[in-house]
């Protein structure tokens, strides 16, 4: 959780680090963060990135959806699910990255094709079925994916990552486009040999608690 006016500007530097990146590009993708347990501040309505300052991010209702300070992204009702249903959510990121959107194309199930990947992700990166973009439909699709995972793919259309904070799910994002990149590369030279599902499993609870110690030992 974290305040409004730091909320607004870590939104614009997590803009520019996925332009960086070369996550998103131009207007595609949007990102959130969450204030408290019932409002996030969240990138407006087809903006460029690089034309974003901090005044120019929406403050919205989670429960309500109700938008305060201009027009959230479309898929605003995503990210409202999102923090409903995942209280440990602290940053959500969605992009239209190439390699996930080109399993999220074949509509595919990545398995833990690298050890990193199994750690930040979990045992797998599931496609949501496909539903129109800021459907609650989709919103329910998309949650079911992500069940037990930080991160998931929507059929025909891109990547969504979570993180407990900001710098989490840029992380997350970034390991999803490679996991992507490396399944796809790998099919080229035989086909990637994944982790064992219960070894993946293992490593995505062991992070997941050093971590949090990590987080809980800075706030001290
Ligand atoms: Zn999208």
């Amino acid at each position: 959780m974290t305040g409004e006016e730091e909320a607004r500007r870590t939104l614009v530097a997590a803009g520019l680090s996925l332009l960086e990146t070369g996550l998103v590009d131009g207007t595609w993708g949007n990102i959130s963060v969450r204030i408290d347990s019932a409002t996030m501040a969240i990138t407006p309505s087809g903006r460029d990135y690089r034309d974003l300052g901090p005044g120019d991010m929406v403050i919205v209702d989670i429960p309500s959806g109700e938008a305060r300070g201009g027009k959230p992204s479309t898929e605003s009702p995503l990210h409202r699910a999102i923090y409903a249903a995942r209280p440990e959510a602290g940053a959500v990121v969605h992009t239209h990255s190439l390699s996930a959107s080109t399993v999220a194309a074949a509509r595919r199930e990545v398995p833990p094709v690298l050890d990193d990947f199994a750690q930040i992700v979990g045992p797998s990166l599931r496609t949501a079925a496909y539903a129109l973009p800021g459907t609650g439909a989709m919103a329910r699709r998309v949650l079911r994916a992500l069940r037990g995972r930080t991160a998931a793919l929507l059929a025909d259309h891109g990547a969504l990552a979570l993180g407990r904070d900001m710098a989490e799910a840029l992380l997350c994002a970034r390991i999803v486009e490679k996991g992507c990149r490396v399944f796809i590369d790998a099919s080229f030279i035989g086909g990637a040999k994944p982790l064992a599902p219960v070894e993946a499993w293992a490593m995505h609870q062991v992070w997941k608690r050093k971590y949090s110690r990590l987080a809980k030992a800075e706030k001290r």
